[in-house]
C-alpha cells in the first residue's frame, strides 16, 4: 500500500485570498487581544498555524504561558473565523494538475492523506471549498464504524511540523488496519520543512516547485527524493515505483 501525505497550502492549492491569515489575526484579538495585522506576517510558509500564531503573538508581547494556554481556544476561533471569511468556492486556486494528479493516484490505488500545518477544521474548509476534500475521505468498506475516515496530521495537534507524520501515521494504522511502512510513504510539500518533516522520519519526501518561495532549484539543493515542477508527474513517479 501507498500513503501520499499532502501539505495543503502551496501544493494542492495557491493564491487564494488572504482569509486564512485574516482569520488567524481574528483569533489574536478574540482570545488574547492581541492586534495582528495580516500583511505584517514574516515568512510563513511551512509552518504549522499553531508555529505562527506563536511567533506573532509573542511578537506583540503576549507571554508564552499564556499563548500555551490560550492556543486550544485560538484554534476554535480561527476555525470559526476562517469559516465565516473563506469563499464557498476555491476551485479556481488549484494547482497545477491538482486535481488530475488525485484522480489519477486514487484510480491507482494509492491512499491519500494530509500533513499541513492548517488548522483540522481550516484544512477541511479549504479543502471543500476547492473541491479536494472527497479525495482524502477512505473508501474502506468493512472498516469498524469507529474507524478514522480520513488520515491527517494537522497544524493544531503540533507546533512542531515534524511532529505531525507520525499523528498521520497512527492515524492511518487504526483507519487501515496496518501500519504504513516508511518506504511506501511520501510526503509532498512545497517548502523544505515538508521535506525535513518527512526525512525525519525515514519517510520518502516529494517537494513540488508550485509554492509562493522556493523554487525547484532550492528544493532539489533540501535533497528530497522527488523534485518535481507541479503534481503532473507524481501519479507516475509513485504508482510506478
Ligand atoms: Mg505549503
Amino acid at each position: 500500500m501507498k500513503l501520499l501525505l499532502f501539505d495543503i497550502d502551496g501544493t494542492l492549492v495557491r493564491g487564494a485570498p488572504p482569509v486564512h491569515r485574516q482569520a488567524l489575526c481574528d483569533a489574536a484579538r478574540e482570545v488574547f487581544g492581541a492586534q495582528l495585522a495580516p500583511a505584517e506576517f514574516g515568512q510563513t510558509a511551512g509552518m504549522t498555524d499553531s508555529a505562527i500564531a506563536r511567533r506573532e503573538l509573542r511578537s506583540v508581547g503576549v507571554p508564552d504561558a499564556e499563548i500555551t494556554a490560550g492556543l486550544a481556544a485560538f484554534s476554535t476561533a480561527a476555525a470559526e473565523a476562517y469559516d465565516r471569511l473563506a469563499p464557498d468556492d476555491l476551485s479556481a486556486y488549484h494547482t497545477p494538475h491538482a486535481v488530475s494528479a488525485l484522480v489519477w493516484l486514487r484510480a491507482g490505488g494509492a491512499t491519500l492523506g494530509l500533513v499541513t500545518g492548517n488548522i483540522e477544521r481550516i484544512a477541511w474548509r479549504k479543502l471543500s471549498a476547492a473541491g479536494l476534500a472527497s479525495f482524502f475521505t477512505l473508501d474502506t468498506p468493512g472498516a469498524s464504524v469507529s474507524a478514522p475516515r480520513w488520515i491527517g496530521g494537522f497544524g493544531d495537534q503540533a507546533e512542531d511540523r515534524n511532529a505531525l507524520p507520525p499523528l498521520a501515521l497512527a492515524h492511518a494504522e487504526r483507519a487501515l488496519g496496518v501500519m504504513p511502512q516508511p518506504r511506501d510513504t511520501w510526503v509532498i510539500g512545497d517548502t523544505p520543512a515538508d521535506i525535513s518533516c518527512g526525512a525525519a522520519h525515514d519517510l520518502r519526501t516529494v517537494a513540488v516547485a508550485t509554492g509562493p518561495i522556493h523554487s525547484l532549484a532550492e528544493l532539489r539543493a533540501c535533497g528530497p527524493d522527488l523534485a518535481l515542477a507541479d503534481l503532473g508527474e507524481l501519479p507516475a513517479a509513485i504508482l510506478e515505483d
